[in-house]
């Protein structure tokens, strides 16, 4: 299904229909030459501190540009790769293009920006992803306090064998782990207490209804007491609106991301927009030290 293509993004993304069987072989071909012909993209969304709006990261999104059909969404293209194994391939070729990307940025930038990195279920399956990280960190030169993973609370942690162990390897070399779309998964609390996650993300879905609806507010209020008290960051996605980051900042969310900061940019965009706040940082202290 195509659920909330189209809202969510940017580009204006084609409807794709409900497929047919033919339609959706004839699909997972292309989405094969997709990968071979360089249709594949990843776009990059800034992560801000709550308390100084100051770029403290990025998230790395996934877009197929295809010839014909134009940009495609993650939403609809991920759960076919992933049913199709070509999601190993792909996700191989995110990491390596982000952690290279941002290493280039902390480089030219100087600063100590983290990339976050989604995980499928499929890629924690492979019994040799943490010597597939640590090997890309190596490759790259990235510090591997830096990268951040990210692993869906929808997952089933009984269906992945290994998973608690393959996490604990990757923190073990300094990367951080996120549980993303925290609240919409059915993981119970003690799942989250042997998780070794560093930081915690609110699904857009609840900060969507800030402001709105109470019973999210005091959902999102109880993740971010209960995040607190075991020593976990969070981050909220989805802020669109003034009012989402005042509640989250008023109740200690550390970092924000969302269309009120910026939509998911092209690579050369994301690099322009760091390169305008150097610029205006660097007036804005050049013009406090004249007489
Ligand atoms: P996600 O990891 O939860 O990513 C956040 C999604 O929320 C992104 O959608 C982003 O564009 C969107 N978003 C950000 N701010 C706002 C906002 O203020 N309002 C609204 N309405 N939406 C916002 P996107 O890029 O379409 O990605 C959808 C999902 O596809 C991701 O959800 C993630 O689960 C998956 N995905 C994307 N890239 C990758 C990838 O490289 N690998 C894997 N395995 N999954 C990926
Ligand atoms: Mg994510
Ligand atoms: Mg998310
Ligand atoms: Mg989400």
């Amino acid at each position: 299904s195509a659920k909330g293509m189209g809202r969510n993004n940017y580009q204006a993304y084609v409807a794709v229909p409900e497929e047919s069987h033919q339609q959706r072989i004839a699909l997972e071909a292309k989405l094969r030459q997709a990968e071979k012909n360089g249709e594949l993209r990843v776009y990059y969304q800034p992560q801000v501190s709550a308390q100084t709006e100051d770029i403290v990261g990025m998230e790395a999104l996934i877009r197929w540009e295809h010839p014909e059909l134009g940009m495609i969404s993650p939403g609809f293209f991920i759960p076919l790769a992933e049913e199709t194994g070509l999601i190993v391939s792909m996700g191989e070729w995110v990491l390596r293009t982000a952690c290279r990307d941002a290493r280039r940025w902390q480089q030219r930038f100087g600063l100590p920006l983290r990339i976050g990195v989604n995980l499928s279920p499929l890629q924690l399956m492979q019994p040799n992803l943490a010597e597939l990280v640590r090997s890309v960190l190596e490759e790259t030169g990235l510090e591997p306090s830096t990268l951040d993973l990210e692993v869906t609370e929808s997952i089933n942690v009984k269906s992945i064998p290994n998973l608690l162990e393959t996490l604990q390897t990757l923190h073990d070399f300094g990367c951080h782990i996120s549980i993303d779309d925290f609240g919409t998964g059915q993981s119970s609390l003690d799942y989250i207490k042997r998780f070794p996650a560093d930081r915690i993300k609110i699904d857009q879905t609840f900060v969507r209804n800030i402001g709105v609806d109470p019973d999210d507010e005091a959902i999102v209020k109880a993740t971010l007491s209960m995040a607190h008290n075991l020593s976990r960051a969070v981050i909220a996605e989805g802020v669109e609106i003034e009012q989402h980051l005042e509640f989250l900042r008023a109740h200690g969310c550390e970092e924000l991301q969302g269309y009120l900061f910026s939509r998911p940019l092209a690579p050369t965009a994301f690099e322009n927009m760091l390169a305008e706040r150097e610029r205006l940082l660097a007036a804005a202290s050049g013009a406090a030290g004249m007489p």
